[in-house]
């Protein structure tokens, strides 16, 4: 059964990763800072981007989940104790992007000093993981606007550390803040290409409910809100069948995600419904949870999502 599996898979990785993480044995704080540069640790490159613009040259990054990496299944490493023990903050997305990690940078508050960059949006800014209810998603940077109000609280939690630089990193926040609200504005006017009927986004995971939301799309996943659970026959059939219904002419694989279930659906679609359907992948696959390689076009943030939505629209639009 899906979630006694997906129950099992997560206990064992709170388990490696307590082990991991407590090794050290030691409780003292955080090492000491007395002047630039702050040592950040964050979990994934959206947020290591966000650290970055907002501490500029007083703060050191390093990320845990680098370019490609899934954080749905990620495991800490030996390494990555290693940079948490001498990091002065920690910063996280939360909402159970990372899964127990995070329970772990809670107990361990005083230790890391960790902040959830989502932690100041509220109930209704959020979507629910499933339909149930349950968990929130955590997807929220492919809002836009929502990503943006993630950025004050990162300049609070600098600047009550390294108070010299608050109004440093408050006019890097405005800066960044304006930047992304352009940002919303620009591909807000580039996705108008996409005609209303045609605004139908298959992925292979549910990571684009808030882009949807936010921009007008309906989104569908083949595997749930994260990648930990494992998709059926019966999904595989229900997608293809959506996919012929609507004559949706493509579908769009990730970056950090195996594309091998689409494929499959892909073929199903095909035999069964007579209804061919392009894979976007490749230079073209979608940035889902993580950015691209340092120094390339998706090494950003703004970078990703312009990269996302040039393919949407390509793909989608007229
Ligand atoms: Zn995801």
């Amino acid at each position: 059964m899906r979630t006694t599996k997906w129950n099992r898979n997560r206990m064992v990785a709170v388990m490696i990763a307590a082990l991991i993480l407590n090794a050290s044995g030691c409780s003292n704080g955080p090492p000491e800072f007395h002047q630039p540069p702050v040592r950040v640790v964050v979990t994934t490159t959206m947020i290591a981007d966000m650290v970055q613009r907002v501490g500029g040259e007083r703060v050191l990054v390093d990320t845990l989940m680098g370019p490609g990496v899934d954080p749905h299944r990620y495991q800490p490493t030996a390494g990555d104790r290693k940079k948490l023990e001498n990091a002065h903050l920690v910063f996280y997305n939360g909402l159970h992007l990372e899964g127990k990690m995070a329970d772990l940078f809670a107990k361990n508050w005083g230790r890391y000093r960790a902040y959830a960059v989502t932690a100041g949006l509220t109930p209704a800014d959020l979507l629910p993981a499933d339909v149930d209810g349950g968990e929130c998603d955590p997807h929220v940077w492919f809002d836009v606007r929502l990503w943006a109000r993630c950025i004050p609280p990162v300049a609070s939690a600098l600047a009550e550390l390294d108070p010299a630089g608050r109004s440093y990193y408050e006019a890097n926040a405005a800066a960044y803040q304006k930047e992304l609200d352009e940002l919303d504005r620009a591909i807000r006017a580039e996705l108008a290409q996409v005609p209303p009927a045609k605004r139908k986004l298959v992925t292979s995971h549910d990571a684009f409910r808030y882009f949807g939301a936010a921009y007008q799309f309906e989104v569908r996943g083949l595997q749930g809100v994260s990648t930990a659970s494992e998709t059926s026959t019966k999904d595989r059939i229900e997608l293809a069948q959506y996919l012929s219904e609507h004559q949706i002419p493509a579908v769009f694989t990730e970056t950090s995600v195996p594309d091998e279930g689409l494929k499959a659906v892909l073929d199903t679609c095909h035999r069964d419904y007579g209804h061919t359907v392009k894979l976007i992948g490749g230079e073209t696959a979608l940035f889902s949870d993580s950015l691209g390689g340092p120094g390339t076009p998706a090494g950003t943030y703004a970078g990703m999502i312009r990269h996302n939505v040039r393919v949407i629209v390509s793909a989608l639009g007229n």
